[in-house]
């Protein structure tokens, strides 16, 4: 369950047909930056996580999948609580890019409701393909009220390659609104989790801040 890709292959597309984009900015210009995990909820990294974003006062968006959603719904409540945004990422991080919309809407609707089951009527507003393999998933996530949201900076946490080796990345790659692209599942993610964990109140002290990702237009 990762997500294959480098620095800004998760977007800057526009389906031709509907102007359903692929969004990869933060909502204000700037010194920002989104922080977006993907794949869970996985305690107990998940579980951690959100201990360190509370401790600095970070909101993030998790991209959850349907299936970790149903078997933890403590953690998916535990996300919402935490005043932090969610996200659809397929019921179970299968490549959509061949599916029909009909297909597509089946499951991002199933996967919804999976998220829902946690923490009913709580707001979805973006949706981000698995291996951001799009498709025709940006128009049917548009009909369903949901903003497709890829990133520009992806850090290779899939492979883990260490704490140090991802707060370096994060730090060389870090640009002025970017939406930064984690996993805090699809595996251990205790290497993510500790690089967050340096990397984000080394950044407030340079004068960064965290940001909720654009909506589109
Ligand atoms: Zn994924």
């Amino acid at each position: 369950m990762t997500t294959s890709g480098t620095a800004g292959d998760g977007s800057g597309r526009a389906d031709a047909r509907t102007g359903a984009r692929v969004l990869d900015a933060t909502r204000h210009p700037g010194r920002r930056l989104a922080l977006t995990f993907d794949d869970g909820p996985n305690p107990p990294d998940t579980t951690r996580l959100l201990a360190v974003l509370r401790a600095h006062g970070v909101r993030a968006v998790f991209f959850l999948c349907g299936d970790p959603a149903l078997a933890h719904p403590e953690v998916v409540r535990a996300i919402a609580a935490g005043g932090h945004v969610l996200g659809n990422h397929s019921m179970h991080h299968d490549d959509m890019s061949g599916w029909p919309p009909e297909r597509i809407r089946a499951d991002l609707l199933r996967t919804n409701a999976a998220i829902r089951a946690a923490v009913p009527g709580v707001p979805i507003p973006y949706f981000r393909a698995p291996y951001g393999s799009w498709g025709r998933s940006p128009e049917v996530a548009r009909d369903l009220g949901m903003w497709s949201l890829g990133w520009r900076l992806a850090i290779g946490d899939w492979e883990p390659p260490g704490t140090d080796e991802l707060v370096r990345r994060l730090t060389d790659g870090a640009a002025p609104g970017s939406v930064i692209l984690m996993h805090d599942g699809g595996g251990d993610r205790g290497q993510t989790v500790s690089a967050v964990e340096r990397f984000v109140p080394r950044f407030q002290a340079l004068g960064w801040s965290f940001d909720d990702p654009e909506l589109g237009g």
